[in-house]
């Protein structure tokens, strides 16, 4: 089959995820093929470096032999068996243990699911069983973020921030509330009253969480759900004031912290876990993605002990779980990632070498004309488009610059990611020196090119697109 076999196939049978469906079938799907290392192939014969790690997740590369085996080993062995019903298997077993050990040491329990969105899903059914258990049955509002990713089932969309998904099949799960981003390029600056520098803004971010608490009713509130930097909604780094902010309103009240590790565990931020990086005591840590580097799916919910305890000494049966809970071949996949990333002393180098590197790196692309702030902390990173590099003006959204961008980075053999005009990346861990100077090199050529295109445009139709500012 050639690559119009494959798109016309596509076309007729293949729904994709979060995808416009008829543009789509209109433009043709990019077929992938194959891959190694931080690389993708397509059946064009295009290599292109896989600066999004797949979504997020690839963080070990592609083509890792001993995944393969550890799969290869537990499908023989045992290819399914469920944890209900008073049984379990070693695959589960181990990689519970080592999640714990790789865990705060308040962290000792872990719930298995098959992806971040069903572990979200868990995370709700447990915070307010928890408080129902406490004797607290009023506690069932969870205050998340504008704007925050939780996954795409009906619980993780509610508790996400995204306005679009909000838009579509509600209503959604009630009892949930969600509070100001930390993003000060996108809303902090030249906001009315967003302060006049990021601190103070990270500052009136933890303010207007405690607000929501006191609207609320501290003897309402169950928890608060956050991710340490924001994945999907555009690697929003929160300004050095917000988190110990955040963390000073959450020891004034008696709520459940969440930190949505989806992302963010498994060396992303240079630590085995976000919530590490930023001195968090989550309660609850949904867990998915980079747990398996995505050879396979698996997700679960690493559980502090005060919250543990109370399920376990008070709850009885607890009436949830899934099919593929802790699945022994996605297991034996798990925890063999972990054992080499540990071996390879990945999260370490992700935090001295490489991380460090592409900061530096990442910076320079600060100079460019179209770019309004280029931002990094570990292995994620953001450039925010801009119309205007004085004022830092965004183009007329209609111009869809983001997008084009992004489809000018396939071009150029780069996967980078576009929200709105923020250009975003999260490239596998494994990532070499020289290969960061290869991407950050992708990224210039894609937005001179970018630049260039947008040039031609407004001398065409000679559209004032620099006027309009951010929305
Ligand atoms: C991707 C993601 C999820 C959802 O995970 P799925 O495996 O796609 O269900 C949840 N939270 C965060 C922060 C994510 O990035």
């Amino acid at each position: 089959m050639n690559t119009r076999d494959y798109q016309d196939l596509d076309r007729a049978h293949h729904l994709h995820p979060f995808t416009d469906f008829k543009a789509l079938g209109e433009e043709g799907s990019r077929i992938v093929t194959h891959a190694e290392g931080i690389y993708i192939h397509d059946s064009e014969g295009n290599r292109i470096l896989d600066a999004m790690a797949g979504l997020w997740c690839v963080n070990l590369g592609y083509g890792r032999e001993e995944l393969v085996e550890a799969a290869t080993a537990q499908l023989r062995e045992l290819p399914y068996y469920n944890n209900f019903f008073k049984t379990t298997h070693p695959p589960a077993i181990k990689l519970a243990e080592k999640l714990v050990q790789l865990a705060p040491a308040h962290m000792n329990r872990v719930f298995f699911t098959g992806s971040g969105s069903e572990a979200n899903d868990t995370v709700l059914r447990m915070v307010r069983r928890y408080w129902a258990l406490e004797g607290k049955p009023d506690k069932q509002w969870i205050i998340a973020r504008e704007n925050a990713y939780h996954g795409s089932t009906v619980a993780g969309l509610s508790l996400g921030g995204m306005a679009p998904m909000h838009g579509q099949g509600g209503p959604t799960v009630p009892k949930i509330a969600h509070v100001r981003q930390p993003y000060w390029f996108g809303e902090g600056r030249g906001m009315q009253g967003g302060g006049s520098d990021p601190d103070s803004f990270g500052r009136e971010c933890a303010a207007a969480l405690e607000a929501e608490i006191l609207a609320l009713g501290e003897e309402n509130v169950a928890a608060f759900i956050a991710e340490p930097v924001q994945g999907a909604g555009g690697a929003i780094i929160p300004p050095a004031s917000y988190w110990p902010a955040v963390k000073e309103v959450l020891a004034r009240y008696d709520i459940l912290l969440v930190v949505d590790e989806v992302i963010c565990g498994f060396g992303r931020l240079g630590e085995w876990f976000g919530s590490v990086h930023y001195d968090l005591k989550p309660d609850l840590m949904p867990i998915a993605k980079g747990l398996s580097s995505g050879y396979l799916p698996i997700g679960g919910v690493l559980v502090g002990d005060r919250v543990a305890e109370t399920l376990i000494e008070e709850g009885g049966e607890f009436f949830h779980g899934f099919t593929y809970s802790g699945h022994p071949v996605c297991a034996a996949v798990a925890l063999k990632n972990l054992e080499l990333m540990q071996a390879e002393g990945i999260v370490e180098r992700v935090r001295d070498d490489v991380g460090p590197y592409l900061a530096e790196r990442w910076a320079t692309l600060a100079e460019h004309p179209l770019v309004g702030e280029a931002r990094s902390l570990g292995l994620i990173g953001a450039l925010e488009l801009v119309g205007d590099k004085a004022t830092g003006a965004r183009f007329p959204k209609s111009l869809g610059v983001g997008t084009l961008c992004r489809d000018i980075c396939f071009e150029t053999g780069l996967v980078m990611r576009s929200v709105g005009d923020t250009m975003i990346i999260s490239p596998p861990l494994v990532i070499r020196r020289a290969e960061v100077d290869e991407l950050v090199r992708l990224a210039r050529q894609a937005l001179d090119e970018t630049a260039r295109r947008l040039a031609a445009g407004s001398a065409v139709d000679d559209r004032p697109y620099l006027e309009e500012t951010r929305s």
